[in-house]
């Protein structure tokens, strides 16, 4: 059967072939379309295969009877009519015939004329339900797609809705003169469907907008279509309620810009709120960009469960929400780590202490549940400089966060990188890196150090630069992090350690035995062989361990103090010896320090530049000498630039100096005649060691 012939199809169902055959043909010369079926059985067979509008069903049959077969159909299939060719015309047999579903029923002999007749009537019915279940359909299609019809009458302004179009469009009722139409509408709006309408009249343009209708939480996005319809002055067409299919789209973009789960803007968008603001006219303040990353949120995932972390997170986002001053942009990057741009509220070289004050209650304990938790916070920032892009900010307060050891409850650290406009400089620095230890474009500088007690210079300590071939010297703070991202930093460590043996043996042998301090970096302190590496290349060198010293930074030993405690054993189980460095600048208290086997400790720059004039640096250098004193440890002040500087260290009790007073880092065999001409100095006349402020 073609399932595109629209012919009625009428299933005949006799077992006499001669009747059944009868019985078809007539019926195709009248224009149907027919199968047979020679039992009851096969009735229904057919009738699942193929879709009938009408059955003409014999009574008695072999297989199944005509009765059966009757009812079994019209329970299946309740639409179908089913005339039964009864034998008997006999009130039993049209009762059972009914009872059997049957619509109507005829005895044989058939009457041809009068089953034609049957046929037609039974058929004009099954069209007209037929009609009204395509309408039913339709309205449930229309109703489950918010689908409606329209027609304007241009002549007369006068609008035709279908029904319950009020409701599609979320009105008590639907405006009936396009004017009530446009006042529904914005301006915009109404020109827009002014000039669509006005197109649809002179050209028959097809008609397709979108119109906004209502507000807040009865705002409807209507979808409204149209053809010109036969009629040059009507317009008719179909509108569709697509509130629901807009506002999932606004929330899939609201997704993919927010975090799902504090809500915060994801780092695309704080990028762009961020250059927005940075572009304002007038221009605002500096901005100043924070990333603050949760140190460690994994061990919380670990010991209280992943939902726990979750919640946690949701509780900074909150506090950080509250107590960030306005106006202010927040957002969230990875997994712990949150964004903070701020227009600088004080003056620049106060902005750390400020950004410390506005941060302080995120050292508060957080409650999850009934268990106390308190966080350790690492927070990298960067200034804005007048050229920075606000992506460029952001890199560089990320990765300066990247690059804090923590320890503490907060620890801050601002941006001192260069500027990263210098990104594909750094590129650049990258690759040729890889070539210079080969090409031996390293080399060490000293800077002494000198005990003031008896003016001797006792210890060096060791300083790397890198000749770059275009660039000239340069300094170890920029292509340290370098060497320590790209992993190269075993290799280089390897190339000072015995750079610095070589020296030490030298200096040995020429009557100077001088130590040397070697600076570490943090990723060879997290090396559990770094002890065992050192010794080797020590024994390799033929170098006594005594002759160097091993510079572990306060953050460094902080990260893992126990691991610290270890390697510091190891260490000088082996003669190293040992000295902490940048005392004072990771926070950490002087109780923590005594946990600590070392030789020397290392007042930071911070304290000794403050030593004149600032009585809480005396205070702190007068409890940090006490210490020492009472451990029976070298006290050394870095960064020494004045001789007043000096003599307050001296009077605090500061064992040792380091600093531009005495002389800049110079090269070893500088260093030889430094202490020489000291050495000369001293015996001529006592005077105040000369200053090689300018010598490099
Ligand atoms: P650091 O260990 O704090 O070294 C002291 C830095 O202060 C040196 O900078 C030194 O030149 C500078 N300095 C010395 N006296 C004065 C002074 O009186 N005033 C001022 N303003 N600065 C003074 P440098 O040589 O640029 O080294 C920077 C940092 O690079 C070092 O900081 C150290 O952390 C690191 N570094 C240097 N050489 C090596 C190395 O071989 N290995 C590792 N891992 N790090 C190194
Ligand atoms: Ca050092």
């Amino acid at each position: 059967m073609n399932v595109y012939d629209s012919r009625p199809h009428i299933l005949v169902v006799d077992d006499e072939p001669l009747l059944r055959t009868l019985l078809a043909k007539g019926l195709e010369s009248q224009d149907y379309l027919v199968a047979e079926a020679a039992d009851g059985e096969q009735a229904i067979a057919a009738c699942a295969e193929q879709s009938f509008d009408l059955v003409l069903m014999d009574v008695s049959m072999p297989v199944m009877d005509g009765f059966t077969a009757g009812a079994r159909i019209s329970q299946q299939w309740p639409h179908l009519p089913i005339i039964m060719l009864t034998g008997f015309d006999d009130i039993e047999s049209v009762n059972n015939a009914f009872e059997s579903g049957a619509t109507d029923f005829i005895t044989k002999p058939i009457n041809l004329p009068l089953l034609w007749q049957r046929v037609r009537y039974a058929l004009r019915s099954t069209s007209a339900l037929k009609l009204s279940h395509a309408y039913h359909d339709q309205n449930t299609a229309c109703r489950l797609a918010r689908l409606g019809f329209w027609q304007l009458n241009t002549r007369s302004g006068q609008l035709n809705w279908s029904k319950d179009a009020h409701e599609l469009i979320g009105l008590s009722q639907v405006p009936e003169k396009v004017q009530d139409l446009f006042s529904l509408l914005t301006e915009d709006q109404i020109q827009k469907m002014t000039a669509l309408f006005m197109d649809s009249i002179n050209n028959g343009s097809t008609l397709d907008t979108e119109i906004v209708v209502g507000q807040g939480q009865d705002l409807r996005y209507i979808r409204v279509m149209a053809d010109n319809a036969l009629d040059p002055h009507i317009i008719s067409g179909a509108f569709q309620d697509i509130t629901e299919q807009r506002t999932t789209e606004q929330q899939i973009a609201h997704l993919a810009e927010h975090d799902a789960l504090t809500g915060l803007p994801k780092r695309r968008l704080l990028l762009s709120q961020l250059q927005e603001r940075m572009n304002q006219h007038p221009p605002a303040p500096k901005w100043l960009v924070a990333a603050i990353d949760i140190h460690r949120l994994q061990r919380i995932n670990d010991a209280l469960g992943s939902d726990a972390g979750d919640q946690l997170l949701i509780m900074i986002a909150q506090r950080l929400t509250r107590i960030l001053p306005r106006p202010r942009l927040l957002g969230r990057l990875e997994d712990d780590c949150f964004l903070v741009a701020l227009p600088l509220g004080v003056a620049e070289e106060h902005c750390m202490e400020w950004l410390r004050s506005v941060l302080s209650p995120l050292e508060e304990p957080w409650l999850l549940g009934e268990q106390q938790v308190t966080l350790n916070f690492k927070v990298g920032v960067a200034i804005q400089d007048k050229e920075n892009q606000a992506d460029q900010l952001l890199q560089a307060a990320v990765r300066t966060q990247t690059t804090i050891i923590s320890n503490g409850r907060m620890t801050l650290l601002a941006n001192t990188t260069l500027p990263y406009e210098d990104q594909s400089a750094n590129l650049l620095l990258e690759s040729q890196l890889h070539g210079a230890l080969e090409q031996d474009q390293f080399f060490l500088l000293y800077q002494p150090q000198q005990r003031l007690e008896d003016t001797c210079i006792v210890s060096v300590e060791a300083l790397a630069r890198w000749q770059h071939p275009e660039e000239g010297v340069i300094s170890p703070d920029r292509f340290i992090p370098l060497l320590e991202n790209m992993g190269l930093m075993p290799e280089f460590a390897e190339w000072v350690l015995r750079r610095a043996c070589r020296q030490a043996l030298q200096w040995q042998a020429e009557g100077n035995p001088l130590t040397i301090a070697v600076n570490i970096s943090a990723s060879q302190f997290a090396d559990p062989q770094m002890v065992d590496t050192f010794v080797a290349i020590c024994r390799e060198e033929g170098c006594p361990p005594s002759l160097l010293e091993i510079e572990v930074t306060e953050s460094m030993a902080m990260t893992n103090p126990l691991k610290a405690i270890e390697h510091f054993n190891a260490l000088r189980a082996n003669g190293f010896r040992i000295a902490i460095d940048d005392f004072g600048v990771g926070y950490s208290s002087i109780e923590y320090l005594l946990h600590f086997p070392h030789d020397v400790l290392k007042i930071d720059r911070k304290f000794v530049n403050g030593v004149v004039e600032c009585a809480g640096s005396r205070a702190i250098v007068r409890a940090v000498t006490t210490f020492c004193d009472t451990m029976k440890i070298t006290c050394l002040a870095e960064g020494v630039e004045s001789a007043r500087q000096r003599d307050y260290l001296d009077a605090l009790g500061v064992g040792t100096i380091q600093g531009y007073l005495l002389s800049r880092p110079i090269n070893a065999g500088e260093i030889t005649q430094f202490i020489r001409r000291l050495h000369d100095t001293r015996y001529a006349k006592p005077e105040e060691p000369q200053t090689h402020a300018d010598s490099i």
